[in-house]
C-alpha cells in the first residue's frame, strides 16, 4: 500500500493560508498529532540556518510547531547537531559555535518558547551507537543522544538542493542532521578505504604556492595536521586525512585534490541508511515529517550564502514516511517549471518533466534518487506515495494570536489616550489624483472607478 502524503500548495489569501497555517493543517491531516503523547520529550529537528545563509527556515515555522506540541501536552525542544565542519572556518562545529550561528539567525529560546539543543553535545561527541544490519552501506551508526533520549520526534525540514546529496529533504534531515559528529564521519565515508576523501587523487605538482591567495589555509584548515606548505609546495600526509571535508572545497578549487570516485554517491545512499539508524531509536509511530518546499536554493541550508531559488515555492507537505514525503516534493518539483535567471536557467532545465534536483542540486552528476532507493531497501520508507491534497480548514480561530477583537482591546487604552491628534491631521482637503495615478497598464481592461462615471 502507497504512503500517504499530505499537501498544501503556497498561495495566500486568508488567514488559513498563511504558510504557518498551513503547516499546523497538514500536520494534524497526516495525523502527526499522534505521534506526540501528554508528557513526551518531543525534538522539532531543524536546520537553523549557515552563518550568512539566508534561505533556511525562518524561527517562526518551528515556534508554531513548539506551542502545537504544548497543546498537545508534549514538551518540545528545537534541535539540531554539529558538523564535521565541512568547511575552512567554525560556524556550527562546536555547540558553542552552532548556538551564536542560531541566535544570530533568530532561533532563540524566546523566539521559539522552548530551549534550544546541541544534540550531540559542545564537540559532537554526546552519541549512541546504534547497530544496522540492514544498512546499504553502513553498518553502524551513531545518533544524537537527544535525539535517541526523545520520545517522539518532528523532522521540520526545508527541502531544496544539496550538494552532495543532491537534495535536502526529510530523508538528509534527520540521516545526517540526528548523526552526531562521529556519525558524519561515517556517513561522509571519512576513513573509508575507497570512498572517503583519504582515497582522493592527489596532485602536489599543480599547488602554485607562491600565487595562492589560500596559502594560509593549507597550513591551518586541517584538524588532524594532515596538511601543511613546504618550500616544494603542498604535503599531504594521506593516511591522517578522516575526511573532515574542511579543506575539501579549497583544494578542489586549485586541482590538487579531487573528489574520489562515487564519493557523493556513496555519502547520499549513507545518508538514507544513517536516517535508519535515527528511526531505530524510536518507538514505532512516533516520527512524523513536514517537509517545507519553498525558498528552494540549489546548494542548501549548509553554505554560508543562498543563490536565487531555482524553483517557485511548492508548498508544504507532511506524512509519517520520510522517503514518501521526498519522493512527492521531488517529483513535483520535475513538473513545475524552473525560475527565470536561476540555475535552472543556467543548465537549460526550465520545462516541467525534467529532474529538477538531479540536474540543479548535483554537483557532478548525481542522481536525485539515491536517497529515496537506499531508503526503500533498508526498510525506512516507501517510494510509493499518495498525494492528498489537504482543503482549506473553514474555522480561522486556531490561527489567530488572540481571541481578544482589537475593538475590546483598544476601546480601554484609547478611553486613556488616543492616538489621533486633538486638531485633526494636517492635510489638502483636495487633490487631482490623475497627476499621479499612471496609465492604467496592467488593470486588464478594467476601468479604474474613478473613469467610470
Ligand atoms: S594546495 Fe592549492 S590552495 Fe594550497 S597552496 Fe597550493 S595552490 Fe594554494
Ligand atoms: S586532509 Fe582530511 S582531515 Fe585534513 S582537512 Fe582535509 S579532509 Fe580534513
Amino acid at each position: 500500500m502507497a504512503s500517504k502524503v499530505y499537501y498544501m500548495d503556497d498561495r495566500a489569501k486568508a488567514i488559513q493560508d498563511s504558510l504557518v497555517a498551513k503547516m499546523l493543517t497538514v500536520f494534524e491531516a497526516a495525523g502527526l498529532q499522534n505521534t506526540i503523547s501528554p508528557g513526551d520529550t518531543v525534538a522539532i529537528k531543524l536546520h537553523m540556518g549557515e552563518y550568512n545563509n539566508t534561505a533556511y527556515l525562518r524561527p517562526v515555522y518551528a515556534r508554531a510547531l513548539a506551542d502545537k506540541i504544548k497543546d498537545l501536552g508534549g514538551e518540545p525542544m528545537v534541535v539540531d547537531t554539529t558538523t564535521l565542519p565541512y568547511t575552512p572556518f567554525a560556524s556550527r562545529t562546536t555547540a558553542l559555535d552552532y548556538l551564536n550561528t542560531a541566535y544570530r539567525n533568530g532561533y532563540t529560546p524566546a523566539t521559539l518558547g522552548c530551549p534550544v539543543i546541541i544534540g550531540d553535545g559542545f564537540l559532537g561527541a554526546d552519541d549512541v551507537r546504534v547497530d544496522l544490519p540492514e544498512g546499504f552501506i553502513l553498518k553502524e551508526q551513531y545518533v544524537a543522544t537527544a535525539i535517541a533520549m526523545a520520545d517522539a520526534m518532528i523532522a521540520l525540514t526545508h527541502f531544496k538542493g544539496h550538494p552532495m546529496g543532491v537534495y535536502g529533504g526529510a530523508i538528509k534531515n534527520i540521516g545526517v542532521g540526528c548523526a552526531s559528529k562521529k556519525g558524519k564521519y561515517n556517513l561522509h565515508m571519512g576513513g573509508h578505504p575507497k570512498y572517503g576523501l583519504n582515497a582522493r587523487p592527489f596532485y602536489p605538482q599543480l599547488c602554485k604556492k607562491s600565487d595562492c591567495a589560500s596559502m594560509a589555509l593549507c597550513n591551518t584548515v586541517c584538524p588532524e595536521n594532515a596538511l601543511h606548505i613546504s618550500d616544494e609546495g603542498i604535503i599531504w600526509q594521506r593516511e591522517k586525512c578522516t575526511g573532515c571535508s574542511a579543506c575539501f572545497g579549497i583544494l578542489v578549487m586549485c586541482g590538487v585534490g579531487f573528489i574520489p570516485d562515487d564519493y557523493f554517491d556513496s555519502a547520499a545512499a549513507a545518508m538514507a541508511d544513517s536516517a535508519k539508524a535515527v528511526m531505530n531509536t524510536f518507538k514505532p509511530g512516533k516520527v512524523g515529517f513536514i517537509n517545507m518546499a519553498i525558498d528552494m536554493s540549489p546548494w542548501c541550508d549548509c553554505v554560508s550564502f543562498s543563490d536565487r531559488s531555482f524553483l517557485p515555492n511548492l508548498g508544504v507537505f507532511a506524512s509519517m514516511d520520510p522517503v514518501a514525503i521526498d519522493v512527492a516534493c521531488l517529483d513535483m518539483a520535475t513538473n513545475s517549471y524552473g525560475v527565470p535567471g536561476s540555475i535552472a536557467e543556467e543548465k537549460g532545465v526550465m520545462e516541467p518533466g525534467i529532474r529538477k534536483l538531479t540536474s540543479c542540486g548535483s554537483v557532478i552528476g548525481v542522481d536525485e534518487m539515491i536517497q529515496p532507493n537506499t531508503g526503500e531497501k533498508n526498510g525506512l520508507g516507501k517510494k510509493e506515495y499518495e498525494l492528498i491534497t489537504v482543503p482549506q480548514p473553514e474555522n480561522v480561530l486556531p490561527f489567530l494570536p488572540s481571541m481578544k477583537t482589537v475593538g475590546i482591546k483598544l476601546r480601554p487604552f484609547y478611553g486613556i489616550e488616543h492616538v489621533m491628534p486633538e486638531g485633526g491631521f494636517k492635510r489638502k482637503l483636495d487633490v487631482d489624483l490623475e497627476e499621479v495615478r499612471g496609465n492604467g497598464v496592467g488593470l486588464h481592461g478594467k476601468t479604474h472607478p474613478s473613469k467610470a462615471h
